[in-house]
Formats: structure tokens, C-alpha cells, sequence
């Protein structure tokens, strides 16, 4: 069975940054299903797995277009030490759960704390990234309809109720 809309996927990969540093590793007992089609993993890892069958291993380097974004100096803000609730615990790299302007969720990593000023980044942390994929397909089966209502795959590697 070949990767296609509304197919769950069971995959391994390996991700790592232009420098060969792994960001982050799924494998094993922690192999990864999501659907395919429905946006629920970047737009460019959708697009190099489409076609693909089980036991196909795909390398792709992904531009951050298809990733998670251009970086967006605009998203860099500074705010009062003050304003946090433990102002004394905050330093570089922490992050924060906050909501855009316009109700968005969003996370905030803190990158300088400097007199009583914290300068914080609403980037996500792989903004500007190539992402460099190494996948392994494991399974490759049609989606259940309650798989397709919930937006996620279910079972092993997916969400467990
Ligand atoms: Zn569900």
C-alpha cells in the first residue's frame, strides 16, 4: 500500500540539523503514525513520504519554507521583568506558553535578560532550520473514520484514549 491522503503512516526517523546534530529521534517502541494529507506534520516531510511504501527509507533536507518558517524579526519582543510572576527564576532559554494578539497559542523562549528588561522570541525554535529527515516506513494503512474525525492516528505510535 503506497503513502497517500488519508493513509496512517507508522514511520522511524532520525532529524537533525545542518550541522548533524540530532533535534529529535522517534524509533523502535516510540516509531511515529500520523495521517497523511491533513497537515498534521510539515508540509515538506508530507510531500517526500507521498507515494512511498513500507520498508522505503527517504532522506530529505527540508527548507524552512515547508518546515517551520522563515524566522520573523517582529516576533522578538521585550518585555518588563516585572510583568513575570518570579521575575528572580527567569533566565536565557526558558520558555513560556503565551497567547499573539490574536488568540493564538504560542511559545516564547526567553534569549536575554538584561537590567530589568526580558527580550523574548516568538519564533518556533526550528524557524530558519533546514530540517534534514531520515525515515524508515514501518506501516502504511488506511485511516479509520474516527482516526479521520479526530485528526490523529490511534494505536501504536499515535494517540491513546
Ligand atoms: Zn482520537
Amino acid at each position: 500500500m503506497q503513502i497517500s491522503k488519508h493513509k496512517v503512516v507508522t514511520m522511524e526517523y532520525t532529524l537533525t540539523d545542518a550541522e548533524g546534530s540530532i533535534i529529535d529521534e522517534s524509533k523502535g517502541d516510540e516509531a511515529f503514525a500520523y495521517i497523511q494529507g491533513i497537515g498534521s506534520i510539515i508540509s515538506g516531510l508530507e510531500k517526500a513520504l507521498e507515494g512511498k511504501t513500507v520498508g522505503d527509507s527517504v532522506q530529505v533536507s527540508i527548507a524552512p519554507e515547508e518546515a517551520y518558517g522563515v524566522r520573523d524579526d517582529e516576533l522578538m519582543t521585550e518585555v518588563p521583568l516585572d510583568r513575570f510572576e518570579s521575575p528572580e527564576m527567569i533566565e536565557p532559554g526558558m520558555q513560556f506558553h503565551t497567547q499573539s494578539p490574536e488568540g493564538a497559542a504560542r511559545v516564547v523562549t526567553v534569549v536575554a535578560v538584561k537590567d530589568d528588561v526580558v527580550t523574548v522570541d516568538g519564533n518556533h525554535p526550528l524557524a530558519g532550520v533546514t530540517l534534514n529527515f531520515s525515515v524508515e516506513i514501518k506501516d502504511v494503512r488506511d485511516a479509520t473514520e474516527e482516526e479521520l474525525e479526530h485528526g490523529h492516528a490511534h494505536g501504536e505510535g499515535g494517540h491513546h484514549h
